[in-house]
């Protein structure tokens, strides 16, 4: 029998992913997610698959799934900056609430569990780039501190579970990611950018564009995040591409490849808003064998694709459709 695996956050970004790389490598796949900002269009094609099941379920109250799991991987969490200041308490909870549950649930079924950490336990970094052993520079009480500290609470209860209780975990940072089944309206840069040029608007810089990130195509993250669940490593690891880049330069990019004739306009920066980022590989090259393959041009034109292809309804949704409304939804 194939092994069985438990993905939170499966209609998220990564988590869709995660379950297209997980079903066609021939696991058993659970998908969980309560849609809060997962969008069940990113996994409706697994839907009739024998090899995939899909739970409504809010991983910060107890999580039951009868029959055995091999493998956890915890994704459920807002992740762009305007969702978890729009939902803070529920950002803080699956991070504390829902990881603990998580690692209890990995217990009960002796099962290892990764969980996504992010390049924001980091916060505004003063060691550049970002290396593992980095304790970084985090505001707790500013608005980014909601998932920053949650995520570094998570980190240190996983590692509690490893070391008290022997528990198989892992745990991945993940640095700025893009691709298909991105939201065009969680406020991130890239989908914000995109969505802009398709609806003929400027393009908003906040501050002057100085600030660096270095973003990672999907699949060469899923490719990484396998590696290190199969891998011995308990200690975090960072997986990113470390290509660094401005914003300003990104909106630049962003417009050679929409052919938008829309400017880039200047708004204000956002508080705590980390001014460079770039993620140090050399522990995940080491120990997994892993780097990126994937440039930004290639990525970007991939997604772009995406992007267009959508329907004009999604181009301008702000809202999330519910599971009931879904499920109600006949589809073709
Ligand atoms: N950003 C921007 N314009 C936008 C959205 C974001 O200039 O419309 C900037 C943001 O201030 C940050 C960078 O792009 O410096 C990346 O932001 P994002 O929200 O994608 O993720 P972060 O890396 O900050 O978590």
């Amino acid at each position: 029998m194939s092994k069985r695996v438990l993905i939170t956050g499966a209609a998220g970004f990564l988590g869709s992913h995660l379950c297209d790389f997980f079903v066609e490598k021939g696991y058993r796949v659970v998908g969980m997610d309560n849609l809060i900002t997962g969008d069940l269009d990113n996994i409706s094609h697994l839907f009739g698959n024998k090899s995939f099941e899909f739970h409504h379920h809010d991983v910060s109250k107890f999580v039951h799934v009868p029959g055995e799991i091999d493998y956890i991987l915890h994704f459920a969490s807002p992740a762009s900056p305007i969702d978890y200041l729009k939902i803070p308490i529920q950002t803080l909870k699956v991070g504390s609430l829902g990881t603990h549950n998580l690692l209890g649930f990995a217990m009960e079924k002796k099962a290892r569990i990764l969980v996504a950490s992010t390049s924001e336990v980091y916060g505004d970094p003063l060691v550049h780039p970002q290396t593992e052993d980095y304790w970084g520079n985090v505001n707790p009480v500013g608005p980014r501190g909601v998932y920053d500290e949650a995520k570094r609470f998570q980190e240190a209860l996983t590692m509690a579970y490893h070391t008290y209780h022997g528990l198989e975990t892992r745990i991945v940072r993940i640095f700025n990611t893009y691709g298909p089944r991105m939201r065009l309206n969680d406020g991130r840069v890239l989908p914000a950018f995109i969505g802009q040029a398709l609806r003929g608007e400027d393009l908003t810089v906040f501050g002057d564009g100085s600030q660096t990130r270095s973003f990672c195509y999907v699949s060469d993250l899923i490719e990484g995040i396998y590696r290190l669940l199969l891998s011995d490593c308990s200690d975090p690891v960072n997986i990113g591409n470390p290509d660094e880049i401005s914003i300003l330069d990104f909106a630049s990019e962003i417009v050679k490849l929409t052919g938008t004739s829309q400017k880039v306009v200047h708004k204000p920066l956002p508080k705590d808003d980390p001014t460079q980022r770039q993620p140090d590989i050399t522990k995940a090259r080491e120990i997994l064998d892993w780097e990126p393959k994937i440039n930004r041009a290639d990525g970007l034109k991939i997604t772009y694709d995406y992007f267009r292809s959508l329907p004009k309804e999604k181009l301008y949704r702000k809202e999330h459709k519910d599971f009931e409304e879904y499920i109600r939804k006949p589809r073709s």
